[in-house]
């Protein structure tokens, strides 16, 4: 398969699983955490489908289009090994829907993230929130979700906190 069909596949089941799992936070109340803005196409997507939501973007450097830059209040801005176990005074109560697209393609860097990511986000979720990762994650305090119909099992990890 090219890159290309491969990053449209990548593109379609992000979209499909933010709105699979859009429906699954709809009673669990809490933030959205978005973890790496990139170039802001999932975050103007969760804002479209989640209009009601406070979306907080973790990101190191800003360099997403200028209409999918969150307010100054909503951008948490450095690494997020640093500021995600420190964000709770911006962000409040516990997530409803932590979203990690972190990953740059290398396994090494998404396993040794894996090892640090796990513990912050198994401590920022609230019961009944969704964590959905770009690579697997180690939470043994949460059910792992099977994907939607049609996405390819691997391409990403959807979890449930009990
Ligand atoms: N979901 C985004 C979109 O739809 O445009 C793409 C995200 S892109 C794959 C990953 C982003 O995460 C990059 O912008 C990178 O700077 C950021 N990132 C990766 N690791 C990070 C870290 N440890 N701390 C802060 N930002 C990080």
């Amino acid at each position: 398969m090219s890159r290309l069909d491969s990053m449209i596949n990548r593109l379609v089941a992000q979209r499909d699983i933010l709105n699979h799992v859009a429906g699954l936070i709809a009673a669990v109340p809490g933030p959205v955490l978005e973890l790496g803005l990139g170039n802001g196409r999932t975050y103007s997507h969760l804002r479209e489908i989640l209009p009601d939501r406070e979306i907080f973007v973790f990101e190191r450097r800003i360099t997403a289009a200028p209409s999918s830059i969150p307010d100054a209040d909503h951008v948490i801005l450095g690494e997020i090994r640093d500021t995600l176990p420190f964000c709770r005074p911006r962000v409040g109560g516990a997530a409803a829907l932590i979203h990690a697209d972190l990953s740059n393609g290398d396994p090494t860097d998404d396993l040794a993230r894996r090892a640090w990511l796990s513990p912050m986000v198994a401590e920022l979720t609230a019961p009944g929130g969704i964590v959905a990762c770009g690579h697997e994650l180690d939470l043994p305090s949460f059910t792992p979700l099977a994907l939607p119909a049609g996405i390819r099992p691997g391409r990403y990890f959807l979890y449930c906190r009990r």
